[in-house]
């Protein structure tokens, strides 16, 4: 686990089905969580671009995780099984939120590859043969990029573009803009994120950290099928932030250059006091400027301790170890 470095190599006859000829399967990683209309459109969608594919040698698995719904998602996708034992369940035993849920997908998936898709057909299925064909030609992740983003509200569109350039600027490993989780990652990508032990998972971030040969091809991103959209504002705003400060310890680090440059100020501000005073004597007024400078640096200091407690209450749920997610039950083969 400690190996400063990890080494991830397919065994020698696992290279010849590599994807390039042969036969290779390919698991769809869904997470759902209360989507009991969209099952069906897109079993029914998912189905028309895959099946095609068989007669090139792919097969699918689809591997649905049910993030504690709370209508009768369960139930549609155990229906759905009797009629396509191509599909799996992963039940979790609550809603652990859609990045646990894929990382269940992850961990259970055997294919040579994976394709991590929202059931709502914001990520179009026809895109899947394109992911394929790049995966064949021997690129270990083919991203599936928004090649616009008119379906997401004006606010949304400025959100999303504000946070992937501020994220972009501090990280060190760069996120492609406009690039969610639906993509296509090749089986050495999955080793290389289940080997990756951390609890807190933003998986835009882990996924480029890991990196690999990539390709990209572009769709364009369709309004919901069905249902509502789980990601509230509040919500956005802490996968922000937990983006962010998963990739990045500079928010904390810049305290040291502001408090540097605020106390060197201060310094010059006080040496000019002290001149000012044996010059003309002491001089009674400051009120003003005594009450600026005390609240602004208040201020300061509370937003600096601000942020060590988002750092600090992240390393707290680190270190507790706790399992990423719970399994309640897991409907696949003949069970
Ligand atoms: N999802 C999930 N757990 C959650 C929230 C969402 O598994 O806690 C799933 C959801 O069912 C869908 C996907 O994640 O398949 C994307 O969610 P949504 O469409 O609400 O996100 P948006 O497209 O608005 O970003
Ligand atoms: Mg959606």
């Amino acid at each position: 686990m400690n190996a400063p470095f990890l080494h991830i190599d397919r065994p020698a006859a696992d290279r010849v089905a590599h994807p390039g000829s042969g036969t290779a399967t390919i698991a769809l990683i869904v997470p759902v969580h209360n989507e009991e209309g969209a099952i069906a459109p897109f079993l029914k969608a998912v189905c028309e671009s895959i099946d095609p594919l068989q007669e090139h040698g792919v097969t699918f698995d689809l591997i649905f995780v049910n993030d504690g719904s709370s209508d009768a998602t369960l139930e549609r996708l155990i229906e759905a099984r009797q009629a396509d034992p191509r599909i799996r369940v992963i039940d979790l035993s609550r809603n652990f939120g859609k990045e646990a849920a894929m990382t269940a997908g992850l961990d259970s998936c055997d294919a040579d590859a994976a394709i991590p898709i929202d059931v709502d057909l914001q990520d179009p299925p026809h895109v899947i043969p394109l992911l394929v064909e790049k995966w064949r030609e021997g690129f270990e992740v083919v991203l599936a990029k928004r090649a616009n983003r008119s379906s997401d509200s004006f606010l949304k569109q400025r959100s999303a573009s504000t946070f992937y350039r501020v994220h972009n600027w501090i990280a060190q490993q760069k996120i492609p803009h406009d690039v969610g989780d639906f993509r296509l990652i090749d089986r050495q990508v999955i080793e290389a994120l289940r080997s990756l032990p951390e609890r807190r998972r933003f998986m835009k971030g882990l996924f480029a950290w890991v990196g690999f040969r990539t390709a990209t091809v572009e769709y364009v991103r369709d309004r919901r099928i069905a249902g509502q959209s789980k990601f509230s504002g509040w919500r956005l705003w802490n996968f922000a932030l937990e983006g962010i400060t998963s990739f990045s310890t500079a928010p904390l680090e810049i305290w040291t250059y502001v408090g540097a440059t605020i106390s060197a100020l201060s310094f010059l501000y006080g040496l000019l006091i002290v001149a000012k005073t044996m010059i003309f004597g002491a001089d009674v007024p400051g009120y003003a400027s005594l009450l600026v400078s005390v609240l602004f640096l208040g201020g300061i200091q509370l937003l600096g301790i601000g942020i060590i407690g988002q750092y600090l209450g992240r390393v707290y749920a680190e270190i507790k170890q706790r399992p990423i997610y719970i399994v309640r039950r897991k409907y696949e083969g003949m069970n």
